[in-house]
């Protein structure tokens, strides 16, 4: 190898001598082909570019970021280190709600999709929140499918919603909203009536806060609440641009929260709310917070075409999501793009796992909705001893991923399939 590689050398040297010109023009041509891909590379496929280098860096679908999540059992939920659940609703319609559950502290965002589905919710809590007490409760924004079971309905007068079923901590509401508190007819909207269940709950003890108060530490409010008394395991606002500037979308004003478990060897766990925030949203808050990579995300907006853009899904490169939806149905328009979970939003997170879970489904036989994979729960713990402890999955009706589902084979295709 040497040997060749002198004998080059000293062939280059006796070209350089017998053909001065040529050699020079050579280099020449050779800086000036560098110089244009330096040119072509900074001032038109930069993005192009760096974009293809990322996506040969981007974790794969099958393999993740190894995040290895084992199948789950019921009857150890109640008694794991950390519990997040997503409650699959008991009537046809896209919304969320979903119960974090560490030791003896519950933490309820959202409470949907409709004002009658609060009777399951609170079902489902009780299993779960076995002293009537929810120590927070987030609101992330005035839409209905969010708010609707904070309300209830009303029987004598009085509502039976969550706000005025619990003893409650705190609560976390939005800054903003565009709603208005009375109808065209005079009666007030559901948003003046979760205003309503907002004071009850305060006058009941509650400590109100907003997403700004938490971020900027105002009030009595905090950033970061620990959820365990070895503050292993925090609850964090996070920054959100609309929460102090106006949007035209109401989705954008959600409150944002991204909740840490530190684990054991210096590793943390990293799950990751959005409410329905969308594109500018997303944008935002990728802007304004150190987002972490996380093993789960609940997928903004209920797998809307909006959200969860590339934005946002670099800069958590997600192993696992949960989308609170009733595929096929299509409550926002008979247009196909718009049915949840979207094919664009299907196509985005294809790029980062195949991990995707869904509450419920349109049942089209009987126009009704039926368990897609049911209530999703993601829970920690439950081993012997801290070696053991891993995350685990479990579904009220199966773990079959969003791509392997018949109804996926029916309505979408994956990863431009
Ligand atoms: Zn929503």
């Amino acid at each position: 190898m040497a040997r060749n590689a002198r004998r080059a050398a000293r062939a280059a040297e006796r070209a350089a001598k017998k053909h001065p010109k040529l050699v020079l023009g050579v280099i020449l041509f050779l800086v000036i082909v560098i110089a244009v891909c330096a040119c072509l590379y900074f001032f038109v496929f930069k993005e192009e570019v760096d974009n293809f280098l990322a996506g040969l860096k981007k974790p794969s679908g099958t393999d993740g970021t190894g995040t290895e999540i084992a199948a789950g059992d019921l009857a150890e939920i109640s008694s794991a280190d950390l519990s997040i659940h997503f409650i699959a609703p008991a009537v046809k319609a896209s919304g969320d709600s979903a119960l974090i559950k560490v030791g003896d502290t519950e933490v309820l965002i959202d409470a949907g999709p409709t004002q009658g589905n609060v009777t399951e919710i609170k079902e489902y809590l009780d299993e779960y929140c076995t002293d009537g007490v929810l120590e927070y409760v987030i609101v992330t924004h005035a839409d209905t499918d969010h708010i609707a079971g904070m309300v209830g309905t009303s029987s004598g007068g009085s509502y039976n919603g969550i706000l005025y079923s619990y003893d409650i901590g705190t609560v976390i509401t939005f800054d903003k909203t565009d709603k208005k508190l009375e109808t065209a007819a005079g009666n007030p909207t559901l948003y003046a009536r979760y205003l309503t269940a907002l004071e009850y709950a305060e006058e009941q003890g509650a400590d109100v806060y907003t997403g700004l108060q938490c971020w900027n530490g105002e009030d009595g409010a905090q950033r970061t609440y620990y959820l365990d008394e070895a503050q292993t395991v925090s609850m964090n606002i996070l920054y959100n641009y609309f929460y102090e500037h106006d949007s035209s979308d109401e989705n954008n004003y959600s409150v944002c929260m991204l909740l840490t478990q530190e684990l054991e060897g210096g590793k943390e766990n990293n799950y990751l709310f959005t409410g329905d925030l969308e594109e500018k949203g997303e944008e935002y808050l990728v802007e304004y917070n150190e987002l972490p990579h996380v093993v789960l995300y609940k997928a903004g907006h209920h797998g809307s075409k909006t959200s969860s853009n590339d934005v946002l899904l670099k800069a958590i490169t997600p192993e696992y999501v949960a989308v609170c939806c009733c595929a096929g149905y299509n409550e926002y328009g008979a247009a196909e793009e718009n049915v949840f979970p979207t094919q664009a939003f299907i196509d985005r997170i294809s790029g980062y796992t195949e991990k995707v879970y869904v509450t419920i489904m349109w049942d089209e036989e009987t126009d009704g909705y039926k368990q897609m994979n049911g209530d999703i729960v993601f829970y920690y713990g439950a081993g012997e001893g801290e070696a053991q402890k891993s995350l685990k999955l479990w579904c009220s009706n199966n773990t079959t991923i969003l791509k392997d589902t018949e109804w996926f084979q029916k309505n979408r295709t994956w990863g431009g399939d």
